[in-house]
């Protein structure tokens, strides 16, 4: 009699219904004896308005601590923050295998290096295209094209069936840096039987394929080409593939690279460890700059997302030690502005041309190109592959109805869409099944905070309308042993008929104990719950907002 089919299950932890922290688990075997493999461990970025002071946005790995000692392990796709960025943060709290390839493993490295009390990973290193166990999971690399160098597919080979775990990918035809995205392989998982594609829907909503970073590459040399005063361009630095381009055009008009930014310096040191700045002479600091003749100098630069404190933006406001640009010179925005950034990039790039310096975007110029399939390149993926089962992620709710449309005008037979927290059966058969624990952790500061704590949604409200603290002294008798303190905290001084707001509190505050029947005088909860009610209501009739107010009441 044959062994009962194992089940295997998927459940994505974060970057579904989002572009950003990715985590998915793979589970096998039957509820109560589920062994688990983990890919990726990713962050988004926090936008500054709605959580003021949040750094970065983490998964909440509440479930996976619970089964920590189910999990086989954690493979990383590649080295892009929205895959390896929550590693130095969470990884303590599992302790679980890595594995990555060189060029992710000697970035995660250089990354932990520079954060002061980061703690020590062991990450296991495994070859471009090699093939390891995990557990009870056979895990098989696919090179794939994408924006960074070794971005990674996995085959994850089980008793009840092999998924195709696309991680971020394009069909590249010529890439700059690094393979092509590995056809073969993906034709031969179709032959030998692919059960379940967990694939990259970015841009699932674009038609046809998205251009070459050769095509890119053409574009910026052109332009550095022609250019007369000075270059800088801006980028992500983890394209190494376009810092190479950057490089090259910089070679072929004769002018010098010189790199301005510590991600920047981090990630040519990382590329040349790894080998993918072969063939490329020394670079020049910072410092060389100053040195440099106008037309000699090809600057690149961290910043691309407008980050205040990032190399162009201190160029653009001119505080930049080391680099400065005039009226004349030209500057590349060899990057897309990801959704929440472009506040910050237009007020980069208008400070710019206000200057006089020429910016070109990707909006006018082929200077960036996406790293991700667009519709043509997921049919294409489909053909080759012939799953089963098709699992959109690493999408909005937009991209994923999109790719799961297309998915089943390719004739996939089960196409299932799925959010966050969703645990999918595979095999026998594809369901949602049952649901696990998931969530947002933000990093504040050093800390890392549950989503619904109170202290962002407090620091928002007082973003809007400040707050007021209110000290009292009571004596034994219910009375007021001296005169009440008042703080205002970012609360307009006079009101529009030019009266202090100050004062309109003090006063609010004094009536309100006046009034207050002498017995609940005593009673200092009362006594605060009364003043903080008053207090609120006179500022909110001068100013048009209530405050936050603290009222603290001494009992001396
Ligand atoms: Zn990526
Ligand atoms: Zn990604």
């Amino acid at each position: 009699m044959a062994a009962p089919q194992q089940q295997l299950v998927f459940a994505p932890l974060g970057g579904v219904g989002e572009i950003g922290m990715n985590l998915s688990i793979y589970g096998l075997g039957d509820e109560r004896r589920r062994q688990w493999l983990a890919v990726d461990l990713g962050v988004s970025f926090a936008s500054e308005e709605h959580l003021p002071g949040v750094d970065l946005i983490l998964p909440d790995i509440r479930y996976l601590v619970a089964e920590r000692k189910n999990l086989a392990g954690l493979v990383l796709t590649h080295a892009h923050e929205d895959h390896f960025g929550a590693i130095l943060d969470l990884w303590p709290k599992l302790k679980v295998p890595i594995y990555a390839t060189p060029f992710t493993a000697a970035l995660l490295e250089a990354k932990r290096a520079s954060e002061p009390g980061a703690p020590e990973i062991p990450v296991t290193v495994v070859p471009l295209g090699g093939r390891f166990t995990v557990g009870p999971f056979d895990v098989e690399l696919v090179t794939m094209a994408h924006s960074i160098p070794e971005s990674n597919a996995l085959i994850i080979r089980t008793p009840a069936g092999a998924v195709l775990h696309t991680g971020d990918w394009k069909i590249d035809p010529t890439p700059i840096l690094g393979d092509r995205t590995d056809e073969r392989k993906l034709r031969a998982l179709g032959e030998e039987g692919c059960l379940a594609l967990v694939g990259d829907s970015t841009n699932a909503v674009r038609e046809g394929r998205s251009p070459s970073e050769k095509d890119v590459a053409k574009t910026i040399a052109e332009i550095v080409k022609a250019a007369r005063g000075r270059v800088a361009v801006t980028t992500f630095a983890s394209n190494v593939g376009r810092l190479r381009a950057v490089i090259d055009a910089a070679r072929a008009a004769e002018r010098e690279v010189v790199v301005v930014g510590r991600a920047m310096d981090r990630i040519v040191q990382v590329a040349r460890e790894t080998g993918y700045m072969e063939g490329v002479q020394d670079l020049r600091s910072a410092d060389a700059y100053g040195y440099l003749p106008p037309n000699k100098v090809v600057a690149l630069c961290t910043g691309s997302q407008g980050e205040p404190r990032a190399a162009l933006s201190r160029i653009a406001m001119d505080q930049h030690p080391d680099v400065t640009l005039s009226r004349g010179d030209t500057v590349i925005y060899s990057a897309r502005t990801i959704p929440g950034n472009e506040r910050e990039v237009g007020r980069v790039i208008n400070g710019l041309i206000e200057q006089g310096i020429t910016v070109i975007t990707d909006r006018t110029h082929l200077v960036h190109v996406s790293g991700h399939p667009r519709r043509a390149e997921l049919e294409e993926l489909i053909g080759w592959v012939k799953p089963k089962i098709l699992i959109p992620v690493h999408g909005e709710a937009l991209h994923l109805s999109e790719h799961a449309a297309l998915a089943r005008r390719c004739g996939v037979k089960e196409v299932v869409q799925c959010r966050n927290g969703d645990l999918l059966r595979l095999s026998p058969s594809a369901a949602i099944v049952d649901e696990v624990p998931c969530g947002r952790l933000y990093k504040d500061g050093s800390l890392l905070v549950e989503a619904d704590a109170r202290t962002i949604a407090d620091r928002r409200r007082l973003s809007f309308a400040g707050a007021v603290s209110v000290a009292l002294a009571l004596g034994e008798r219910g009375e007021l042993v001296d005169d009440p303190s008042l703080d205002l905290l970012g609360i307009p001084e006079r009101d529009r008929d030019g009266g202090l707001i100050h004062e309109a509190v003090y006063d609010a505050v004094i009536e309100t104990f006046d009034s207050l029947p002498r017995k609940r005088r005593m009673d200092p909860d009362a006594v605060a719950e009364a003043v903080r009610r008053a207090v609120r209501a006179a500022v909110a009739e001068r100013w048009g907002k209530k405050p936050m107010c603290h009222v603290h009441v001494l009992a001396v």
